[in-house]
This record gives C-alpha cells, structure tokens and sequence, in this order.
C-alpha cells in the first residue's frame, strides 16, 4: 500500500483545510507535474506536494508531516540534480509560491523568500543597480543554492552567496520558526552557510547586496576542440593575478549547440569557451579580459558590455528542464598542465551528440578565499579551482554513459585536488568527502540540535547520530 493510501482521505482532507495552499496528491490532475523537478533522470513519487503560499503552510507542513511520521522533501527552484527536492512517499514542501523579493536601498539588503529564484531577485535588486552573487542559470532556486555555498559571477568580487547571507527565518523540525544570524542561534548561522538544507525550512533569507551594472563587461569567446590545450593553459596564465571584479570558467564542450553566433560547420563539435564577468569600470574591464581574445583563433566572441540582468540569463535557454543530467565536481588545488593534458583528453571521449559532456572549470580565489575556514559550513576556501563535470542528455537511454564519463573524469582529476561541491552533485552520500571531519562533526552538533529524528534527510546528509 502507497503511503498516500495509508493516510486515507480524512487525513489528507485534514491537511488541505489547514494550508492556505494546494495539496496535491497521487490522482490530482496536476500531481504528473508537481512531482517532476528539473532533472528529469529523479522520476519519484511522493504521498504529498503541498505548494506553500506563506510560513504558516510550512508550519502545518511540517507538524503533518511529523504526526504522520513522514520524511519532508523541501523544494525551492527544484534545480538539485540528485533529486532532493522530492522523494518517494514522503511530504514535499514546495515553496516554489513563495517566491517575494524585497529590496531594502538604505541597508542594502535584500530579503527573498524560500522558493525564489535568481531570476525574480536579480529582477527586483537591478531594479536599484543591486545584486549579489547568483546562479549562471537564472531558474535555479536561492533557497538550495545559498545553503550549499553559491557560485556565480560576482563570486570573486564578493564571495559565495552564502557569504552575504545576513540572517535567515527557518521552520525547524519541531516546527518552531527561528531565526539565525551572527546575533542570534549562531551556530545554525554557521552550518546554513555551506550545510545544505539539514537544518529546516528557510522561509526566507535576507542577503547582502551591492551596486553592479547595469552594465557590466560579460560573455564568452569559442575556440575550437582542437586549440583546447592551449587555450586552458592560457586561460589558466592569464587569470593568476585577476583583480576581484573579474570572475571566469573556462568550459570544454564536446558539442557545441546550435547557437545562432556559432558558424553552422561547428555546431555539434568540440569547442572551448572562455566564459567572463567583469563587474567593474568598462574602461578596466577590457584591459582584464584583452588577453582571453588571443587564446588561439576565436571562432566567436560575444564578450562585450551587456546589462548584468541579460548576462545572468544568457545561458538559459541551454539549460531548459526536461533532459536527464549527471553533475559531479572535485575542488582543485591548481591546474598543471598534467591536469590540463587529462581535461582536454576527457573531452576527446565525450558522448556523441545529441547527448551533451561538459567540463566546467570555475576560477574561485578573490572574496572567497578572504573569509576564514571556520567562519562558515562551507569548506574549500583555498581551492583556486572548482571542476563540474556535466553529463546531460535528452534521451534518458544515454545517461548512464555520460554519468560515467563524468565519473571517470572527475576520479581522474581528483589527484588535483579533493572533495566535492554539494550543490554539484548527482548522488548522495558526498557529506563526508565534502567536509573536514571537524566541520562534519560540528554540522553534526547543529543537526541533533534542530532536527534530532533526521525528518530534512533529502540533501548530503549530516547523520544526528554520527559519533565523529
Ligand atoms: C542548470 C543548473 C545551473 C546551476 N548553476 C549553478 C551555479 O552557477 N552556481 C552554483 O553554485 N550552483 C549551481 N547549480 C547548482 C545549484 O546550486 C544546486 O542545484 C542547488 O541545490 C539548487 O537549489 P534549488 O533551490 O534550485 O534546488 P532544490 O532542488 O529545490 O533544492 C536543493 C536542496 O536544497 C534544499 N532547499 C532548497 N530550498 C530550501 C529552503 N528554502 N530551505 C531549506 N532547504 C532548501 C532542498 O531540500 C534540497 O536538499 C546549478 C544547478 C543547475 C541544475
């Protein structure tokens, strides 16, 4: 029997009158929809997705959830690629309605609720010339990306996403509302800044926001498959004394897509991208970028002044929900040419297209590494190098051999550094890798304090009950 079965229509019936929300459940018209998230290799099937219009959902949410002794699956922009975002007959909370953005000029801060997305909060900040660092694609959620660290463009500039979270509102698993910042339940501060979604449900999260653009100098240069070498290295010398405003990642591709500005003759082959943002006087700007213009011989360059609002959308229509997908990332000590030589190799065995392989190599250093190891969850500071390895696919039947092309490259660059980005992750089980033992054991301390029965379970999990 479905645990949707087991509940029986009284109970669910109970559930419907105590949100504001919709309750959707196996056998609703809209359920199909509901329970897909955007990568479409999770195919689960929840017992409830309750969409929550405001805390209070979340409140009722939870304390359902805990009398019917179901896990909780929190959801905000559904962009996890292991699928934590929903589960197998237990409880989503889908906070995808809860998506407000308030702009706050005099402090310069912005509070977003749990289910917003990078798109509708760059949407408001730019409003006010504001913004903090954010996802390359605008339909990923702040809610998981915040808590696992945050990667984007300004990242140099002014660190992780996490670095400028300034306080969040958090539904416990004893559905308490609390709220956490440097002032107050400091040590759920410190783990909601690197530690996932283990702790609660953030009903909202206010963050720190900075004057940027409109327009600021962004895009990407396209060489071919067969100059990648010498363009990674370049890349690589070019970048070792970046100023701050300046934040890059270099992409081997081994299809490029259709794009409009790409030469049809390319389409489909190996490229190499240099993909930039300097957030900074224009004027400065192009003396930091003038060098990745000269890598080898550009098959295009779209790297010009573009208003921030565009160049956080320019991606997007390459990573539509709907394909199956396999992330999986090691943090890099350095990038020798071996590791150059072993990237540009893993290129060379990318799956043929339509199926899509993708090195991602971001460039970190600047603000990140400013912040001191223990102030935050997130680990990996020193790191001058993240590696996602991407495997994507519209035909479900090719995911497991782009997974491990994935696999394989990531194991084969893990002499270069160690320990993956939670957020890059298409498995569970990572926590350990992704933390030194001591942050695993203090995010283990925080775990026992706001969630002792482990009922926030979809995310790298922190066992409440891990001795170490
Ligand atoms: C296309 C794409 C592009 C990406 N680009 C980047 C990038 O540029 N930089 C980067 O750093 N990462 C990037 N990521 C990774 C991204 O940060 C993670 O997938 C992140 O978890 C997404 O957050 P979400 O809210 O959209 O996801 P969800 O799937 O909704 O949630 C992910 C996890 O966070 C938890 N969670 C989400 N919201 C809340 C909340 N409000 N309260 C408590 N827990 C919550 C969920 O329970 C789950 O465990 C990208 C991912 C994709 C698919």
């Amino acid at each position: 029997m479905t645990m949707t079965a087991a509940l029986g229509d009284a109970t669910v019936a109970e559930l419907r009158s105590a949100v504001a929300g919709t309750v959707i459940v196996p056998g609703d018209p809209d359920y199909e929809l509901a329970r897909r998230i955007w990568n479409h290799a999770i195919d689960r099937y929840p017992a409830i997705i309750v969409r929550c219009t405001g805390t209070a959902d979340v409140v009722a949410g939870v304390r359902f959830a805990r009398s019917e002794g179901m896990p909780i699956a929190v959801r905000g922009g559904k962009h996890s690629v292991a699928g934590f975002s929903t589960c197998d007959d237990g409880l989503v909370l889908d906070l995808t309605p809860m998506s407000a953005v308030q702009v706050d000029v005099s402090t310069s801060r912005a509070r977003a609720q749990g289910g917003a997305t990078w798109k509708q909060f760059d949407r408001e900040t730019q409003l006010y010339g504001l913004a903090t660092t954010g996802g390359l694609v605008s339909s990923t959620g702040l809610g998981g990306f915040t808590l696992g660290g945050g990667i984007g463009h300004l990242v140099r500039k002014h660190g992780l996403t996490c670095d400028n979270l300034i306080s969040a509102d958090v539904v416990n698993a004893d559905a308490q509302i609390v709220r956490a910042s440097l002032e107050e339940n400091a040590d759920l501060f410190w783990a909601l800044r690197g530690g996932g979604g283990n702790f609660g449900v953030v009903t909202s999260m206010e963050l720190a926001v900075h004057p940027t653009g409109p327009t600021v100098l962004g895009g990407a240069i396209f060489y071919p498959g067969d100059q990648a070498a010498q363009v990674m290295s370049g890349w690589r010398d070019a970048i070792t004394d970046a100023p701050d405003e300046l934040t890059t990642t270099l992409n081997l591709i081994g299809a490029a897509p259709p794009l409009p500005f790409l030469p049809g003759a390319v389409h489909g082959t190996r490229v190499a991208v240099v993909i930039a943002c300097y957030a900074g006087e224009l004027d400065k700007g192009e003396a930091a970028v003038s060098a990745f213009r000269r890598l080898g011989d550009p098959i295009a360059d779209i790297l010009a002044p573009i208003p921030y609002l565009a160049l956080q959308q320019l991606v997007d229509p390459l990573w539509e929900a709907g394909a199956a997908n396999y992330f999986t990332s090691v943090f890099l000590d350095g990038l020798p040419d071996q590791a150059v030589d072993t990237l540009v190799e893993a290129q060379g065995r990318s799956a043929p297209p339509p199926a899509t392989s993708e090195l991602h190599v971001h460039q970190l250093g600047g603000a990140v590494c400013r912040v001191h190891e223990n102030s935050t969850a997130f680990s990996h500071r020193q790191s001058p190098f993240l590696l996602n390895c991407v495997g994507r696919t519209q035909d479900p039947a090719d995911l497991a051999s782009v997974a491990e092309w994935a696999r394989r490259t990531r194991e084969d660059m893990s002499r270069f550094g160690g320990g993956p980005y939670v957020n890059f992750t298409a498995e569970g089980g990572a926590e350990r890798a992704a933390y030194p033992q001591q942050t695993y054991a203090r995010l283990a301390d925080v775990k026992r304090r706001y969630d002792p029965d482990n009922i926030f379970r979809f995310n790298q999990n922190i066992s409440p009950t891990s001795e170490d």
